[in-house]
């Protein structure tokens, strides 16, 4: 097994995240492994490793002064056994190969625990959204889409949201992908609900992340209802998942953006979270306009001489951490233990750095990795296409009872696959081996490919 992380690492150098999502994902599937010798004589891990495919490509457009700006653009494709690529974009200025992989890693597993006929894949550029204006992003997301074009389509690989895209992207990108291809199609998930999209997609993996965290809660007969709640974030993960934590009688007291975070001891209730909803998907601002609108909450702004965040040093039962890879390490693991942590369900992707983990695991603390507790977003998008074939809408009420329900299998499936692999309660190897089971069943049909 160290083997093969060895020889990643060699063929991949500096790909630091990738390195780490991949030597993750491979510890938690050796009990799998170990079981089943055949896998290692197919070099399963070695081809797991190794996207199907990348396209890397320049991006020239022009800002509002009328002066040439260029970006790299990427989509990588890294397992179709199960179906089409799906995964989302991200534009992002710290976007890179290494980034997208680890991603691509993350989707690939999320998607294989939805059971849903999908492959795993995703992309992006480095491209800022933050700052530009409407007609600045949309000349991005078209001079993007004029390459990408060639390479997406509802059989092939399905783009959808990530940091950086949401709904206003994906109509300039979906806008340009139906002029070059002279069809509308599903090839995109994250679509307007007025024109193909699904009721509840922006919502999908926020709200999944507050659903797994009640089950996981469940197994110590213990409820979300009265917890004090730790959410970092303010995008579309960590809105959603805090507004479904309050629905289910959940006390959240923080939300995050790059520059701050903001703590408000009352916790921040329906009409609050309709103000920060406005802040940053319509006014486009930042979250520390928060406190100037509630004064008795307190604002932190980012200070880059800590090595820990201090939003998780405060008095809680639970923590979400919603924002971005890394973003909760050692030392933030060792505060929230102190401060009485009960669950660390992640809404991001890989947001618990290896260390902390170890330490959640060591003191017993439910954590549920982001590839199983946010798999909302991939469920729903599953549902999106299956909506856009039939050519049906279902209502809100459906599709979060078909969403409940799904979180509620692949909860049952994680606790079950970890037991079957001697490792009772470990959320992290029981989705890590559900995934990896059904990609590498799928990859052994279909032969040396
Ligand atoms: P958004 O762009 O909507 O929001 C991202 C949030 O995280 C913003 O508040 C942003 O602050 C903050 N953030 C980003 N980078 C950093 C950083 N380096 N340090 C601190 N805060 C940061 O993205 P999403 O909510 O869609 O995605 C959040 C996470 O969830 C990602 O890891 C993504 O991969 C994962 N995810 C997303 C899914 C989806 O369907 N959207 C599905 C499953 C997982 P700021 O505005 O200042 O940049």
């Amino acid at each position: 097994m160290q083997a093969i992380i060895d020889q990643v690492k060699a063929r991949t150098p500096g790909e630091i995240e990738f390195h780490q999502a991949i030597q993750e994902v491979m510890e938690a599937v050796r009990p799998a492994l170990d079981k089943n010798p055949a896998y290692r004589k197919a070099k399963i891990l070695e081809r797991i490793a190794e996207p199907e495919v990348v396209t890397i490509f320049r991006v020239p457009w022009l800002d509002d002064r009328g002066e040439v700006q260029v970006n790299t653009g990427f989509r990588i494709g890294m397992n179709s056994a199960l179906g089409p690529y799906q995964g989302g974009l991200r534009f992002h200025p710290s976007v890179n190969l290494s980034i997208l992989k680890f991603l691509s890693v993350e989707q690939m597993l999320r998607n294989a625990l939805t059971t849903m006929p999908l492959g795993g894949g995703k992309g992006g550029a480095d491209f800022d959204p933050k700052g530009k204006s409407d007609t600045e992003v949309m000349h991005f997301c078209q001079a993007y889409m004029a390459t990408l074009f060639r390479h997406i389509g509802p059989n092939t690989d399905i783009p959808g949201e990530d940091i950086g895209v949401g709904a206003r992207e994906i109509g300039y990108l979906f806008g340009m992908y139906k002029k070059l291809q002279n069809e509308f199609s599903g090839a995109f998930t994250g679509k307007n609900l007025s024109w193909g999209g699904s009721l509840m997609r922006p919502e999908a993996a926020g709200y999944s992340v507050a659903y797994f965290a009640a089950e996981m809660l469940a197994t110590r007969h213990q409820r979300l209802e009265d917890k004090r709640c730790l959410v970092s974030g303010s995008g579309n993960v960590a809105l959603y998942a805090a507004e479904k934590i309050i629905e289910l009688g959940g006390k959240v007291l923080t939300l995050s953006d790059s520059d701050g975070y903001i703590y408000d001891e009352e916790g921040i209730d329906r009409e609050k979270l309709a103000f920060v909803k406005n802040l940053k998907t319509i006014r486009r601002t930042r979250i520390r306009e928060y406190v100037r609108e509630y004064p008795q909450a307190s604002y932190t702004p980012v200070d880059p001489r800590l090595n820990y965040n201090p939003l998780w040093n405060h008095w809680a039962d639970c923590a979400f951490p919603c924002a971005t890879q890394n973003e909760l390490n050692e030392e933030d693991a060792y505060h929230l233990i102190n401060q009485g942590i009960k669950a660390v369900t992640e809404g991001a992707d890989m947001p618990c750095t290896r260390e902390a983990i170890r330490i959640f695991r060591e003191k017993n603390i439910l954590y549920a990795p982001g590839k199983a507790a946010s798999v909302g977003g991939a469920a729903v998008a599953g549902l999106e296409m299956a909506q856009n074939s039939m050519r049906l809408e279902w209502t809100r009420d459906e599709v979060d009872s078909r969403l409940q329900s799904i979180v509620k299998t692949i909860h049952q499936n994680c606790v079950d696959v970890a037991a079957a692999h001697g490792a009772p309660g470990n959320y992290q190897i029981g989705a890590n081996i559900a995934g990896f089971l059904r990609i590498v069943s799928a990859m052994m049909d279909q032969g040396v490919i």
